[in-house]
């Protein structure tokens, strides 16, 4: 699959929905995994060879799905549900007054005339 130019994407690490960055062949974690992988990473390492691959603007991670995948469409769902249990769980907006705090009146003995 190629990754589309102005596809939104979503990130399963940290959820950020949006335009990936488009990070240039170099080392990264991935591709040192991929090695490690021989040969099983190396499909992966040709694959980015070929194709720039894109990262997470948010927090630099590779695991990205598109938006229009399965995968995708869950998490968007789970977005989605959470942001509504958000709303529905947050009290109703009310203006605040400060409490008027009534002190009782302190009645003070009165004081007997001695007679
Ligand atoms: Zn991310």
């Amino acid at each position: 699959m190629l990754w589309e130019d102005m596809a939104e994407m979503i990130c399963m690490e940290c959820q950020y929905v949006g335009k990936p960055k488009r990070q240039k062949r170099g080392s990264t974690k991935a591709e040192i995994i991929a090695w490690l992988l021989f040969p099983f990473g190396l499909p992966y390492v040709f694959w980015r060879i070929l194709h720039k691959f894109p990262v997470c603007r948010h927090c630099g991670s590779t695991m990205l799905t598109s938006t229009e995948s399965a995968v995708g469409k869950r998490l968007l769902e789970k977005q989605a549900e959470e942001l509504e249990q958000m709303v529905r769980h947050a009290p109703p907006q009310k203006e605040i007054k400060p409490a008027e705090i009534q002190l009782p009146e302190v009645k003070k003995p009165s004081t007997q005339n001695e007679w």
